[in-house]
């Protein structure tokens, strides 16, 4: 059988010891079934081993395989498509709801870290950085509209006061979050799967889910063996391809790649991020980054349409580092690597049920520490018969992506170039 490993990133090298765990050969009954051990499944997971749920997930390779265990680490507060784009297309009391949820998975994060004591490198403060001045605009415009819904932890940045905490010349000023912030991803990942197994939740590696019997009690095959569940819950994102042929229809796999530099002497880190918080800027076509613990820099950007593997990542981002950092000519790439995100053509989340008992969330479209631990309270919630915040998310209109599936990468990566020509025109 395929043993498919962590693919060669800063985190896979720098993971916190984690078991050995097994792949599925037996039959095995449960409550709730959850295909896919990132942030989404194990969140979901943890919500409901909380309530007393029996759960057991599957993992097509190893936890935190997917974006869960490569992303940027950035804890970005509110949806891929903000609160007033949602305010705009749905009725007030969905928006509302929705819009008291967005600060919500940082939240969660967080007391996950300290109720479970994950050793993540948690570091609270995220900077948003605005390249022009409709930038700058959005971001005021953004800090009232958080503000309305009660997240208070903002503070607009000048040119010069965000030269104090960003060492770059590109930027014409910015949004300083200190609920945002940042982890090693696929720590807290390994630690929430932890704490999903002493709560006496199982997780099987190396078992894809490859078909879904549905019905009254749902059977979940995987290559050597079959979980029989009440629930299932499906979070496979980017990674489960044709499982489920209705979710892949409203929905996009993209790449999005990472570089991670040698160690910066100690000098040369504090004077690019002296305060440590991670920035990302505004543009459409994002760049983010923020140092590691060990002092690196792990700095990411670009998006590939259709998430093909690009030949050498270092050339592509590379670039994009210098472009900010001129001061790093010199400095080293240790590692580079790409990762998938999904996305929908809203650029909000895909939530939903199949049937009774077929639960969903993915597609947050980039952004998605936060909504996936969010996602977890709210489906775990569904389950359980409270579905009010689960509706709000359900409700949300889908569209499939013009040109269907063998048009719709060129078509969708023609949009994103307008945007990104939109921004370095700064209209
Ligand atoms: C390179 C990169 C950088 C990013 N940076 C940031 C960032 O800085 N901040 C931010 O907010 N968001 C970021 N994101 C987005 C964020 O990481 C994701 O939105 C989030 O991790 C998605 O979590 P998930 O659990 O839904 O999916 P994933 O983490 O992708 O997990 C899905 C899991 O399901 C498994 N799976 C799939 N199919 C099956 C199956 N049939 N059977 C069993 N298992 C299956 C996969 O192997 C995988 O482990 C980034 C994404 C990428 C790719």
């Amino acid at each position: 059988m395929a043993n498919t490993p962590y693919p060669q990133s800063y985190y896979a090298a720098s993971a916190n010891a984690a078991p050995v765990r097994p792949s599925l050969q037996d039959d095995v009954e449960t409550d709730v079934c959850v295909i896919g051990a990132g942030y989404t499944g194990l969140s979901s997971a943890l919500f409901l081993l909380e309530k007393g749920f029996k759960v057991t997930v599957l993992e097509a390779a190893k936890v935190g395989f997917g974006a869960s265990g490569r992303n940027g680490g950035q804890i970005v507060n509110s949806y891929s498509r903000d609160i007033d784009v949602i305010e705009r297309s749905v009725g007030p009391k969905q928006a509302q709801l929705l819009g008291q949820m967005a600060f919500e998975g940082g939240r969660i994060i967080r007391e996950r870290v300290a109720k479970y004591q994950i050793q993540c490198d948690l570091k609270d403060g995220g900077v948003f950085a605005a390249i022009t001045s409709k930038q700058m605009g959005h971001l005021e415009s953004q800090k009232r509209l958080w503000e309305r819904y009660g997240h208070t932890q903002l503070e607009l940045l000048d040119q010069s006061r965000i030269r104090e905490v960003v060492a770059c010349d590109l930027y014409q000023g910015g949004m300083l979050d200190m609920s945002g912030g940042h982890i090693h991803p696929l720590n807290l990942a390994l630690g929430e799967a932890a704490a999903v197994e002493s709560l006496g939740g199982v997780i099987y590696e190396q078992s894809p889910a490859v078909r879904i019997e549905r019905g009254t009690n749902p059977v979940i095959h995987t290559p050597q063996g079959k979980v029989r569940a009440k629930f299932v819950i499906v979070a496979g994102n980017a990674y489960l391809g044709n499982l489920v042929p209705e979710l892949a229809a409203k929905s996009m796999p993209c790449g999005t790649q990472v570089i991670t530099t040698e160690p910066l002497n100690d000098e040369l880190a504090k004077s690019l991020l002296p305060q440590d918080y991670c920035v990302e800027d505004c543009n459409y076509l994002l760049d983010y980054y923020r140092l590691s613990a060990d002092k690196r820099l792990i700095f990411g950007g670009g998006v590939v349409y259709g998430a093909r593997d690009p030949a050498n990542i270092e050339a592509i981002i590379r670039p994009k580092m210098l472009k900010a950092f001129p001061q790093l000519k010199d400095v080293k790439i240790d590692y580079a690597w790409t990762g998938n995100f999904l996305l929908t053509l809203s650029r909000l989340p895909q939530v939903g049920r199949l049937g009774d008992n077929i639960y969903y969330s993915q597609g947050c479209s980039g952004h998605g520490v936060t909504y996936t631990h969010l996602a977890g309270k709210v489906l775990a919630e569904a389950l359980r018969g409270q579905a009010e915040r689960f509706d709000a998310f359900a409700e949300l209109p889908h569209y499939p992506f013009p040109g269907g599936q063998l048009l719709r990468t060129p078509f969708t990566a023609m949009g994103a170039w307008y945007y990104s020509l939109r921004d370095k025109l700064g209209f």
